[in-house]
Parts: C-alpha cells; sequence; structure tokens
C-alpha cells in the first residue's frame, strides 16, 4: 500500500479505514465522536498466528458491533485455527 494513501474497506454497513497503533487491535463500534470516519487499528509489529489472530478479530467487531469480546474472540480463535491448519501465512515483503 502506498504511504499517505488512506484503504477504505466496508465491513457489515460501514466504511473503515486502517490505522496503526501500539496495542494489538482496536475497532471503532459507536459512530466516532470527533467526526473521524469508522477506523481499525493493528499493531503493525505483530507477526505470524498472533497477526492473523488479531487481524481476524477486528474486523468481526466491525462486522457485529453488537458482539462482545467473548464471542469474537470465540469466533476468530476459531477462524484462526482453521486458515493456520490450512497452511495460510503472511509472505514477507521484499
Ligand atoms: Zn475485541
Amino acid at each position: 500500500m502506498p504511504r499517505g494513501k488512506r484503504r477504505e474497506f466496508t465491513l457489515g454497513d460501514r466504511q473503515y479505514v486502517l490505522n496503526q497503533d501500539p496495542i494489538d487491535g482496536r475497532c471503532d463500534v459507536d459512530i466516532p465522536d470527533d467526526g473521524k470516519p469508522y477506523e481499525i487499528w493493528i499493531n503493525p509489529r505483530l507477526r505470524g498466528k498472533k497477526e492473523m489472530n488479531v487481524r481476524i478479530h477486528e474486523p468481526l467487531h466491525g462486522i457485529h458491533p453488537e458482539a462482545d469480546d467473548d464471542e469474537i474472540d470465540t469466533e476468530a480463535d476459531q477462524l484462526t485455527e482453521w486458515l493456520w491448519a490450512a497452511g495460510y501465512r503472511k509472505r514477507s515483503r521484499k
């Protein structure tokens, strides 16, 4: 992704932008009160299975904003195990 260009993506019926944050991950589920678009933040230092789990977990909050974190955790853990067992891995950028 080119620097300076924010990529938007749809989760449920909302448009989100992706940002970076030192916290592993978080996702707006309520209307942002600062006038900004809905955002998801991912820690860029995450790697491996943990990164996969966070990259599944956070958008699930956007798709299911009413779900509590335990439900999202369970779904994200199951999907992570499913994809990890099938051999999916992030390709390193060269
Ligand atoms: Zn969560």
